[in-house]
């Protein structure tokens, strides 16, 4: 058994918690996150308005929620993060690779008798981040590099660390200056086109009688 040390301070917030009178209301968004451990904290509103009469339909602000914000799962995939969404995303994987091979959740079981191909699309790189690979069972040295360059921003672009799996450094840029988080966030939001793009070239391809 994990020893257990009783912090004061989230004493007090549980009581405070459990007295108010939104209690139910936070509870219920806590049990809709599924027990993220990092959940995002959203603040604003909605309205549904009618374009031809311009009559308000719904309306929905976060103002009347509990301290203001509406919580929704953090869905990170890396389990240092968050063990919670990073058990969902494992999950859903396995059960869409399954019915890739097997069929169900909308595909005919007739698609055992396809070809199946294990292919690995590797996103480009936005810049070096910590990283934890495994060499016979023992972690490997992160980014060792003997002569590793100093970026603009005056670190060196070498990490000698070998990671524990629940570092939370792991994912995050070696220098986070360097990184191109713009071409990252760009790159994310427009992959499902990309995606499109790839597989409807591919079916045409794989249609095209061969020479
Ligand atoms: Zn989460
Ligand atoms: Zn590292
Ligand atoms: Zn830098």
């Amino acid at each position: 058994m994990p020893t257990i040390h009783p912090d004061p301070h989230a004493i007090a917030g549980m009581i405070t918690r459990l007295g108010d009178r939104n209690y139910p209301r936070w509870a219920s968004q806590i049990r809709a996150t599924g027990g993220c451990r990092q959940p995002i904290h959203l603040r604003g509103r909605v309205l549904h308005v009618d374009r031809a009469t311009g009559r308000l339909l719904h309306s929905y602000t976060t103002a009347t929620e509990p301290d203001g914000v509406l919580r929704l799962p953090c869905k990170t995939r890396r389990a240092s993060r968050c063990p919670t969404c990073a058990e969902v995303y494992r999950a859903d994987t396995y059960h869409l690779i399954r019915a890739g091979l097997v069929g169900g959740k909308g595909v005919p079981a007739s698609v055992t008798a396809h070809p199946c191909l294990f292919v690995t699309l590797t996103a480009p790189s936005f810049g070096a981040v910590h990283t934890r690979r495994e060499k016979n069972g023992r972690p490997l040295p992160c980014r060792p590099r003997r002569d590793a360059e100093t970026c603009p921003h005056g670190r060196v672009m070498s990490c000698t660390a070998r990671h524990r799996a629940d570092e939370s450094c792991l994912g995050e840029p070696l220098c986070p200056d360097c990184y191109d988080y713009t071409g990252s966030v760009l790159f994310n939001a427009l992959a499902p086109q990309l995606w499109k793009y790839f597989t409807d070239a591919l079916r045409r391809r794989v249609a095209k009688p061969q020479a």
